[in-house]
């Protein structure tokens, strides 16, 4: 088996988590999925050390924000580069904290260079103040102003450590607020690595601080003290974090959990079909929150797609590998083994046949587990309806179109959902699904890397949007300045009431008649 625990030097890792605000001599190991090993020792931060850095980011804030547009989209522009450039370092760390294969761990390569080209190109015109018509025309002057909201908490998941530690976070910087974060404890060097990056792209030390720990505990005193929450994880989670936030009136978006469906339509090309849902179902191994685990194939079809979606699974390789042969890599944890291993025996023990994998490969690592395909999985299995979270999808067929509106709307989740075939007829099914994005043709790259389109959850798959507009103004706070000028709004003094009541009268007649107002 592979050593993994020699890739970072122990001064590098000293280097990274030397970023992280603590002042106890407590510590964590964190591990490689791929074979157990231990990578390094995390310093675990303590409340005080929450407090502290909620005191420096409050401070940092106020310079933070009179900074101008202009020099934070720099600041992103050069991130942009900067990830690019020092990718293979990021790579590595990416892999061996969450186990997942090269290719994929590229994805989140892009997506923070995409990201941070996006809002470092469109910051000026999102957050510049903005002309709206006044009460009355040309007397009323007002103004739209995006503040920021102040100290933005950042909690994120392991299953992109890169990505979703930093993606969300930029355009809270990008607004003018400082962010501190804490990410998965699972995952926290590429956390840090990021940081640094942001640090040597031009955003000054105290614009993001990292702190570590327990989710119940450091998480929950981020929530107590932020001005907004982002929060990336699981819906229960979520729940609680919405609780907290709402007993504090403070904003929040809560990106959770999902179970995606696919409906592949009458007249598709099963082959591309086939081929789009391998990646859509198994990109990291399947622990992708957008990922696919309901497969709704049209009767006439599903002989045919079955055939070409099995050969493909059963052609992925597994492996516990920095280079970029390896297909699929590992899952994270015993834990999520676990759920897996539990879903497939619960399926089965509920009438469903695996049509290929269902084993887990310990030959490879510890957590390793094969792409695996149900048929026949009932509603009494727990796979049916609840998110597995790992290479495990659900292949059924269906007779209508509305039986596959029906099947792919059922449950509780309404995150991503994947059209194939005709793109008219997909174009037109899409608003009746009950998902925050609709992939046509594809699983969920093509709204996941198009930043300029809004991306989130409807139902308990959460609230609020990242990327986009949406994306940077659930940072801000809108504020309206309107100048009033020559009469005042309530009328002149030497204006009766009556006579004003009159005149206002005529005013808002005409002002229907108008146009602009
Ligand atoms: P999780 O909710 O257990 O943990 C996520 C983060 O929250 C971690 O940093 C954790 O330490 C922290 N946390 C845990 N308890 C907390 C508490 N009480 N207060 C504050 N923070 C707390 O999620 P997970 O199991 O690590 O991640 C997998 C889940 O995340 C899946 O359900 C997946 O679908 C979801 N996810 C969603 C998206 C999305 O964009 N919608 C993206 C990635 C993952």
């Amino acid at each position: 088996m592979a050593t993994f625990s020699s890739v970072v030097a122990p001064s590098r890792i000293q280097a990274l988590t030397g970023l992280i605000r603590t002042t106890t001599e407590e510590s964590r190991t964190t591990v490689t999925p791929f074979t157990g090993e231990a990578l390094a020792e995390i310093p675990v931060s303590s409340l005080d050390d929450v407090d502290a850095a909620f005191a420096t980011a409050r401070e940092a804030q106020v310079r933070w924000s009179r900074t101008s547009l202009a020099q934070r989209s720099q600041a992103l522009l050069r991130l942009h580069d900067l990830v690019l450039a020092r990718q293979d370092e990021l790579l590595d760390l990416i892999q061996l904290e969450s186990g997942k294969s090269r290719q994929h761990a590229f994805d989140e390569i892009a997506h923070v260079a995409l990201t941070a080209r996006f809002y470092g190109r469109r910051l000026r015109k999102q957050l510049k103040p903005q002309s709206v018509p006044g009460v009355f025309p040309l007397l009323t002057d007002v103004t739209i102003n995006r503040v920021p909201k102040g100290v933005v908490g950042v909690i994120s998941p392991w299953n992109y450590p890169l990505s979703m530690a930093i993606a969300d976070g930029l355009a809270a910087v990008a607004a003018g607020n400082v962010v501190v974060q804490k990410p998965d404890s699972q995952s926290p060097l590429t956390a840090l690595a990021a940081v640094e990056l942001l640090r040597d792209a031009g955003f000054p030390h105290d614009v993001w601080q990292v702190v570590s720990g327990a989710g119940s505990v450091v998480g929950t005193a981020i929530v107590e003290q932020a001005d907004y929450i982002c929060f990336t994880g699981s819906t229960a989670t979520g729940t609680g974090i919405a609780k907290l936030a709402s007993e504090r009136l403070i904003g929040f978006s809560l990106e959770l959990g999902g179970k995606n469906p696919m409906i592949v339509l009458p007249g598709a090309d099963v082959e591309k079909a086939a081929a789009g849902a391998v990646s859509a179902c198994f990109s990291s191994a399947g622990q992708l929150c957008v990922s696919i685990e309901r497969l709704y194939v049209h009767d006439s079809l599903y002989d045919d797609f079955r055939a070409a979606f099995l050969r493909r699974v059963q052609s992925l390789s597994l492996g516990a590998s920095l280079d970029w042969d390896v297909d699929m890599g590992s899952l994270i944890s015993a834990g999520q083994l676990e759920t897996v291993t539990k879903h497939v025996d619960d399926a089965v023990a509920n009438g469903a046949t695996v049509l290929t994998g269902g084993r887990a490969r310990p030959d490879i690592g510890p957590n390793f587990y094969e792409p695996t395909v149900l048929e026949g999985v009932t509603p009494a299995a727990e796979c049916f309806a609840e998110e597995t979270f790992g290479p495990l999808v659900s292949l059924y067929s269906y007779g209508s179109l509305e039986e596959a509106v029906e099947l792919a709307n059922a449950g509780e989740y309404g995150l991503n959902a994947s059209l194939w075939g005709p793109v008219r007829q997909a174009k037109a099914l899409a608003p009746r699904i009950k998902a925050g994005t609709v992939n046509i043709n594809e699983g969920f790259g093509a709204t996941f890397g198009s930043l300029n389109a809004p991306m989130g959850g409807m139902r308990t798959s959460g609230t609020g949007r990242r990327q986009g507009d949406e994306g940077i103004w659930r940072y801000t706070e809108t504020q309206s300045v309107a100048v009033q000028r020559l009469v005042p709004v309530a009328g002149p003094e030497f204006i009766k009431p009556r006579l004003y009541a009159r005149i206002m009268t005529l005013a808002l007649r005409v002002l229907r008649r108008t146009r602009r107002a």
